[in-house]
């Protein structure tokens, strides 16, 4: 049974959860993270009460609270991922994160995909825009002004792997043989990727309207479709359906109108290896994408590269049904920079900025926009974005959210 919302209930329910954050001092759990969480954690903190103070007059203040994740929490609690962490997240509907190292060997496979799993945070949400200033390996990075929202539960993130040469894998190897005649090789190890019409019309759903509330005038869909037909062509055919079903006074298939779309959003689809030298060629074709998790997974990374923003891309874990959502910094812990005042906060800050919007707390997300637009683009910026640029002073972490400060209690 499909249990989702329709575009209706959706675009009510996002509007409930604007209006629960009206409020002046809501609490957001946050984990600090590892590597360098102890650098980024309190600098980012320090630009996003600035913002908040400098954008709002009437005492709007947010009430952070720290939650354990990872090693921290592993060295306090003796667990990768406390399950208070997730009541705290699902209670206040909303929370941040540094990164989070992954454990190696048995237990957890990644504490990350587990909060997502566990709060059914099912889209991944991947703004993607250059900054000024920022060193690219490509021209024209300008061009690119991308919203990726990437399918967060299932696809081969899902879990459903069994070990080459265990009991399991040979007793699935055995019925798939029995039941459908598929020869796979005896020392495989098997993966299943489903790909259901729920996740799938939920995420592209979202994806629409988002598209819709930010007067965009694309969508792609990107699949694989030509090699797996009933799981990402399946995708694809629900997105059109969607579309056509739910959308059609605001959107038009490419099918339905050979490409001029009037004023509504043109929605089309395109094959995931293709999408990746076309976004290279020719990104301002595209506005907002919507795609299975691990086509997501690679183009997110991919285009971040593109606009040299791997430092500073953010990303939104996020149920736009029920309202729940964790931002979080997309890079890793950088372990061999830790502790040293030295790592880039603006993944981090960024992701508050993210958070701000989601919440309805645009004045303070437009403030830390722009603090950071004039920040890099004077060139006030950590070692990473300082490097291959001449004209740039290498700030710390700390120093570095010291220059937004100023910038945002210096705006008029
Ligand atoms: P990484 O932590 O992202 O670091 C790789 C390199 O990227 C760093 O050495 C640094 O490059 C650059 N970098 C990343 N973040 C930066 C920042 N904020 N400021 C400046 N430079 C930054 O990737 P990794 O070394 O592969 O992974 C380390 C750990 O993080 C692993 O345990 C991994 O599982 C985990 N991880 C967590 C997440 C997450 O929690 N979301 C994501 C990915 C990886 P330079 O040294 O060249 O300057």
């Amino acid at each position: 049974m499909n249990e989702n919302l329709s575009r209706k209930d959706l675009e009510l329910a996002i509007q409930k959860t604007r209006d629960s954050f009206d409020t002046d001092k809501p609490v957001v759990p946050f984990i600090e993270g590892d590597g360098i969480g102890i650098d980024i954690w309190p600098a980012s903190q320090r630009v996003f009460d600035a913002a908040v103070e400098k954008a709002y007059t009437n005492g709007r203040k947010i009430e952070w609270q720290e939650v354990l994740a990872g090693q921290k929490a592993f060295d306090n609690v003796n667990e990768w991922l406390p399950e208070k962490t997730i009541e705290m997240f699902d209670e206040f509907g909303i929370g941040i994160k540094g990164p989070l190292t992954t454990p190696v060997g048995g237990g957890i496979r990644s504490i990350n995909v587990a909060i997502r799993q566990k709060l059914d945070l099912y889209a991944c949400l991947r703004p993607l825009r250059w900054f000024k200033g920022v060193e690219t390996p490509t021209k024209n990075p300008g061009n690119v002004d991308i919203a990726l929202f990437r399918e967060n539960t299932e696809d081969v993130y899902s879990g459903k792997e069994l070990e080459v040469n265990s009991e399991d894998v040979g007793k699935l190897n055995k019925f798939l043989k029995e039941e459908f005649n598929w020869e796979i090789r005896h020392d495989s190890g098997i993966g299943i990727k489903p790909i259901s019409k729920t996740a799938s019309e939920r995420l592209i759903r979202s994806a629409l309207n988002y598209a819709v509330e930010n007067n965009k005038k694309n969508l792609a869909i990107v699949h694989k479709g030509n090699i797996m037909k009933f799981t990402e062509g399946a995708f694809r055919a629900w997105g059109y359906e969607l579309v056509k079903n739910e959308f059609s006074d605001v959107a038009i298939s490419w099918e339905d109108c050979s490409g001029d779309a009037g004023d509504k959003i043109l929605v089309q689809d395109v094959i995931a290896d293709a999408f990746l030298q076309q976004v290279l060629i020719k990104p301002q074709e595209f506005d907002v994408i919507a795609t299975t998790n691990l086509n997501g997974d690679y183009a997110s990374d991919a285009l971040a590269a593109q606009i040299g923003g791997i430092g500073i891309s953010p990303g939104g874990n996020i149920n736009y049904e029920n309202g729940k959502s964790v931002f979080e910094a997309t890079h890793g812990t950088a372990p061999k920079h830790a502790g040293q005042d030295k790592a880039n906060p603006g993944s981090l800050i960024l992701s508050g900025e993210m958070m701000f919007r989601y919440m309805g707390w645009n004045e303070a997300a437009d403030l830390i926009i722009k603090a950071m637009e004039k920040s890099i683009s004077e060139g006030n910026v950590t070692y990473d974005l300082a490097r291959g640029r001449s004209d740039a002073k290498t700030l710390s972490s700390s120093n570095f959210a010291a220059n937004l400060v100023e910038n945002i209690e210096g705006f008029k």
